[in-house]
């Protein structure tokens, strides 16, 4: 099972981080080892000193793909819901200095969080979503989906030309502004419109 990223997919968090607009999705892979079971608090890593919640709307994969045109691509997900790109924000900043792959600053245990499953026919994911990350009960983040520079449709296209999707992987679409550090004893919560579907405790 893999897990796909995308980066840079919101035109506000790409001012926030001083970046570029890309003119195709950007995506960077995690292990299978990142995704967070069970009802253990995020442990704050001792390699780092700076860890960022990123909140992020995530697709899970119903059925095999490969190149998968943008308008089947809504076939191909049975899941969504909103998760977490734990990032440890100071080793990706010396990698992306150093022009190196960033796997140490993401693909760490634990760093993958996803709330509760939703029916995308449900949530009629072609209306504009919004999704939000409190920290201790205030709002930090708050995103909508129209907002997406790359659409669930255009990503799926494009990240299926290139590698087989598989039933179980997850996207993880991008993360809006407002991203920040955490600190133990911090407690996390996001959602999508007046649900919450993922807590999260900071140790
Ligand atoms: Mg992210």
């Amino acid at each position: 099972m893999k897990i796909i990223f995308i980066g840079k997919n919101y035109a506000e968090h790409n001012r926030e981080m001083h970046s570029e607009a890309e003119k195709q999705p950007v995506f960077f892979l995690k292990a299978d080892s990142c995704l967070h079971k069970g009802h253990n608090p995020f442990f704050i890593p001792d390699f780092s000193d700076e860890v960022h919640y990123e909140v992020e709307i995530v697709l899970r994969i119903g059925k095999l793909g490969r190149s998968i045109q943008g308008k089947f691509a809504p076939r191909y997900y049975d899941a969504i819901s909103v998760g977490i790109d734990f990032t440890a924000r100071d080793l990706q900043h010396e990698c992306k200095i150093k022009g190196l792959p960033w796997e140490i600053s993401k693909s760490f245990d634990q760093s993958a969080w996803v709330g509760k499953w939703i029916d995308p026919a449900q949530l009629k994911t072609h209306e504009n979503l919004n999704f939000w990350l409190k920290k201790n009960d205030k709002t930090v983040q708050s995103g909508y989906t129209h907002d997406m520079i790359f659409s669930p449709d255009n990503i799926i296209a494009f990240v299926s030309q290139f590698m087989t999707l598989k039933t179980g992987d997850l996207i993880f679409t991008g993360t809006p502004q407002g991203v920040g550090p955490v600190n133990t004893n911090d407690f996390i919560t996001a959602g999508i419109g007046n649900e919450t579907l993922l807590h999260c405790e900071i140790k």
